[in-house]
């Protein structure tokens, strides 16, 4: 679903993707889900951090088909007991839990997982941390369909699109459905953690695997993702950031989580005003968050 705020910007509202618990990481699963279908595997094994959108989506998928499911998280066990949103979905979730202390012991931690599935005769499927598989991009490539539907219903087409890039592989996919459907809109992410010259190396790599796999004619878009914001990493934020966070259901409507979409609308207004660009013709694709933003 597409709205306008205040007759102005456009927002996708994947924080309103409506399986799963919502945002980009449901939309991904769900396309992961085929796959796994297909593969039929019956256990599943992932990582991330205890406000993990992407645990919570595969706790609650394996949940919903009755899957084995074993989450590799790394952070601070006391917080994930205690906390809110998405640590409590993952806890109500029955999946098997395992705390690894250093992030170089997750690969090994997640392995071993998936013996223990075998061992026990059952067919487990591993998935990438934050859902960064081809399936994950296909999610995205796919997405591109209802903006570019909501464009020919308004004859409008936003000429910038801004969204929180993390991992990198919504971005590569909405490049990838962009040149698809053959539109031209400029893409600028705004990164969440990484440094723009590798955040821009992966996100281009992955723009024309994606491309390559599912057969789209690569326009070889430039990938954008701008490192003004990050505030210093993963997690952090600035006053500004945290104002428009706890102002955002008030404003706008929907909620901005401090770690990824408020970030990101900031960087986003940052930058229109820098460069002239006219918030009639831009996009935010607002890629959820929910949950992390009520356990902040
Ligand atoms: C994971 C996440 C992102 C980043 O998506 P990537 O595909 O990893 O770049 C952005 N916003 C929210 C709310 C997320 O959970």
């Amino acid at each position: 679903m597409i709205e306008q705020i205040h007759n102005r910007t456009a927002i996708f509202r994947d924080d309103l993707y409506p399986f799963l618990g919502g945002g980009n990481k449901g939309r991904k699963m769900d396309a992961i889900a085929v796959d796994i279908f297909n593969q039929k595997a019956n256990a599943l094994v992932t990582t991330g951090g205890i406000q993990s959108n992407h645990c919570r989506a595969v706790a609650v998928f394996s949940a919903q088909h009755g899957m084995d499911c074993t989450l590799v998280l790394h952070g601070s066990k006391e917080a994930f007991y205690s906390q809110s949103g998405n640590a409590k979905i993952m806890r109500l979730s029955g999946a098997d839990i395992i705390f690894v202390d250093e992030a170089k012991h997750i690969g090994q931690a997640m392995d071993s997982a998936m013996d223990t599935y075998r061992k026990r005769s059952l067919n487990p499927y591993y998935i990438w941390g934050g859902g960064h598989t081809m399936e994950g991009g296909k999610a995205y490539i796919d997405a591109v369909d209802e903006l570019n539907t909501y464009c020919k219903q308004n004859n409008w087409q936003p000429s910038h699109l801004f969204l929180a890039s993390g991992t990198g592989s919504t971005q590569s996919g909405i490049l990838a459905g962009l040149d698809k459907l053959d539109m031209d809109t400029r893409v600028v992410g705004i990164s969440v953690g990484r440094k723009s010259k590798q955040a821009e190396t992966i996100v281009r790599d992955f723009y024309r695997d994606l491309c390559t796999y599912y057969q789209i004619a690569c326009k070889d878009k430039s990938s954008v993702v701008l490192d003004d914001y990050l505030c210093g990493g993963y997690g952090s934020y600035n006053q500004d950031i945290k104002d428009i966070s706890d102002r955002s259901l008030k404003d706008y409507g929907f909620t901005l989580d401090t770690c990824y979409t408020a970030k990101a609308f900031y960087g986003m207004l940052d930058y229109i005003d820098n460069h002239n660009i006219n918030p009639k013709d831009v996009l935010f694709w607002h890629t959820g968050g929910v949950f992390n933003f009520l356990a902040e």
